[in-house]
């Protein structure tokens, strides 16, 4: 089946029980058992499991093409979930341009756990090739990455984690099911945070993992979310299965509009670069190309002029909102480097933006008048 068939009708059908077609929300904490001691519907505590986060990760595994899927209460809470599962005196490798939440988990709670973090540019992957050590557990990739668009060669960098039989991560979040299947190229885990396309609303916070199989490592992975108590609620379950039904359509036209405001960028003498790997001159284009069937609708430029000029031209947009976040119908625009605060590697000049659902001529027209002030 097309991934836009399956956006639609994955997990599970109409509710068994009243026909409807929208899923109920089951605010339920407990659950009944027959007079043998078993549960009536599967679940026994919400903690444990709970309807609608079982309906949302019935429905969200087969997008990546994922044997079995776990939601959690946020993207950080996925990925961490992932990482408690290692034994002690493990070593991870994450990117060397890792989302933030994760550059600070690496740096600040890792070593805590017992856990040795090195964070590598794997742009080339020969850099990941002598960075794995006999003890490395994980490799985490990410791609394109945040806020820079570095693309990574997500089939080549597999195969080196899995030769040295370290699980292979690839947080999916900026391109998503709809626009790259890392699972056909290898991997063994994906990491979504949902907040982002698969809500698409900017109305809830969740996070995944899609496992390749039913392995131990989603064994283990849901019972540390089990036990340490990091789940999906009910209603932010709900909302996320109700957004990955439109994932498909949005994230096409999302990537469309973001391929034209990189074009109009790129021509305006406003902004000194564009990263965008959708653009041929992008260093990232060739590979994207080969894993991406569209480029994703997250870009950023450089401002000519320097950090006063990004923030000047951040401050003067009218239809971008100036906010964090991505994956939104609504335009965000953001000073990254400010996002991220004091620890930011990010280029003070560089300007992020996620690209909504409005059409391209007025987004452009916005970012012209911001730039031309
Ligand atoms: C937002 C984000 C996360 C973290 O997700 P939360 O839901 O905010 O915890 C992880 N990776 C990427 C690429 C993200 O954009």
């Amino acid at each position: 089946m097309k991934f836009e068939t399956l956006a639609v009708h994955s997990g599970p059908g109409p509710d068994p029980a009243t026909g409807a077609l929208a899923p109920p929300i089951h605010l339920a904490t407990t659950f009944a058992r027959d007079a043998s001691g078993t549960p009536l519907g599967g679940h026994t505590y919400i903690r444990e499991s709970n309807p609608n986060q079982s309906a949302l990760e019935s429905a969200l595994a087969p997008l990546e093409g994922g044997e079995a899927a776990l939601v959690f209460a946020s993207g950080m809470a996925a990925g961490v979930s992932l990482l408690q599962t290692l034994p002690p005196g493990s070593h991870v490798i994450l990117p060397h341009d890792a989302y933030y939440g994760f550059a600070i988990a690496g740096r600040e709670f890792l070593p805590r756990w017992g856990l040795a973090a090195d964070f590598v540019d794997m742009t080339d992957v020969r850099n990941l090739e002598r960075a794995m050590r006999p003890e490395t557990k994980l490799v985490m990739l990410e791609t394109p990455s945040n806020p820079l668009m570095c693309v990574v060669d997500l089939a080549g960098a597999i195969a080196v984690a899995r030769a040295a039989g370290a699980l292979a991560l690839v947080d999916n979040t900026f391109a998503t099911p709809a626009l790259q299947r890392p699972i056909a190229l290898g991997a063994d885990v994906v990491l979504h945070s949902t907040t982002k396309y698969f809500g698409g609303h900017s109305d809830v916070q969740g996070g995944a993992l899609v496992f390749a199989r039913r392995s131990a490592a989603y064994e283990a992975a849901g019972h540390v979310r089990h036990i340490l108590g990091a789940v999906s609620s009910p209603f932010n379950s709900w909302l996320v299965l109700r957004g990955l039904r439109t994932l498909a359509v949005r994230v096409a036209a999302q990537a469309a509009t973001a391929m034209a405001v990189a074009r109009a960028l790129a021509e305006h003498p406003g902004a000194s670069a564009v990263h965008y790997p959708g653009l041929p001159a992008d260093p990232g284009h060739e590979v994207a190309r080969r894993q991406m069937t569209a480029f994703g609708a997250m870009l950023s430029f450089r401002a000519r002029g320097g950090r006063e000029a990004a923030l000047r031209a951040v401050g003067r947009v009218r239809l971008f909102s100036r906010a964090t976040s991505l994956g939104g119908v609504e335009s965000l625009i953001e000073h990254r480097a400010s996002s991220e605060g004091p620890t930011s590697t990010t280029p003070q000049d560089l300007v992020r933006l996620s690209i909504g659902l409005e059409h391209a001529d007025d987004l452009v027209a916005d970012l012209r008048q911001a730039l031309d002030g």
